[in-house]
């Protein structure tokens, strides 16, 4: 094992320290993926809603995050449960399901933010 260096991409968790091809701080393999800077990702801490304009919305906050999969925070109730949830991505936005894929299921989305 080699000394990380900071690398010129950032991997999804969000580290730029890269021990060779190897994330240095969640083992993530660099992929053409972690090179992609348009891309609008989950940054972990930040906190994210389903979006207004449905009956719920919901909020969750990422807790930590791999290049497939976020694991998150439950803002609304459920005793702080957290869930792994994975990541799809559509026009460059990642999205999640974090209640399950069903019909007209709440969508997750890297750019609705809650500020
Ligand atoms: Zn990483």
């Amino acid at each position: 094992m080699t000394t990380p260096t900071e690398g010129l991409t950032t991997c999804y968790c969000g580290s730029k320290y890269w021990d060779g091809n190897i994330c240095a701080s969640c083992g993530e393999t660099a992929s053409a993926g972690t090179t992609r800077t348009d891309e609008i990702r989950f940054e972990v801490g930040k906190r994210y809603t389903t979006g207004a304009g449905r009956d719920y919305v919901w909020e969750f906050t990422i807790l930590k995050r791999t290049a497939k999969f976020i694991t998150i925070l439950d803002f609304h109730g459920h005793n702080g449960a957290t869930k792994r949830v994975g990541i799809t991505v559509l026009d460059g936005i990642e999205m999640a399901s974090p209640l399950g894929v069903y019909s007209m299921n709440p969508i997750l989305r890297a750019n609705r933010e809650v500020a």
